[in-house]
Parts: C-alpha cells; sequence; structure tokens
C-alpha cells in the first residue's frame, strides 16, 4: 500500500502515463482508497484536459503547487479535527 507521499512523488508520471503496469496497478490502487488524492487525481485530468486545448502544456507548475497545497491543508486539517 502506498503513502499519500508516495503517490505523489509518481503523480506526474502517472498522469503522463509513463509508469510501468505495476506502479500503475498500484497508484490506481491508492486512489481507490484514498478520496484525498483521487480528488487530486480528478482536477489534474480536468486542468489538463483544459490546457490541452489551449496549449500543448502539461499540468502547469502553478497549479499543481496550488494541488498540493490544498491536499497538504486538507490532511492537516484532518489530522488536528479528529480526536
Ligand atoms: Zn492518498
Amino acid at each position: 500500500m502506498l503513502t499519500c507521499k508516495e503517490f505523489l512523488t509518481e503523480l506526474n508520471a502517472f498522469l503522463d502515463e509513463e509508469t510501468d503496469a505495476l506502479l500503475r496497478m498500484q497508484l490506481e490502487k491508492h486512489i481507490n482508497e484514498c478520496p484525498n488524492c483521487w480528488v487530486v487525481v480528478d482536477t489534474c485530468k480536468k486542468t489538463m484536459k483544459v490546457f490541452k486545448g489551449m496549449e500543448p502544456q502539461p499540468i502547469p507548475r502553478e497549479v499543481e503547487g496550488r494541488l498540493m497545497e490544498a491536499l497538504r491543508r486538507k490532511m492537516e486539517a484532518r489530522r488536528t479535527g479528529e480526536s
């Protein structure tokens, strides 16, 4: 089972479909079990689609940074929010 940190490390490769089959399977398993990372992937995919329609670029660094920040905050809120 991957951790969220490991997942995020592989996120770009996953979105670019550059991961090998085994890693891809593990990443997909993680998405199925982790709503936080699922949201990140879903948002990235939508963002990529939008940007692909306009310019031939992958995820803009700025968008990626914002997503990471949002995820970090969410995870922190979860940690402090739960007893
Ligand atoms: Zn996760």
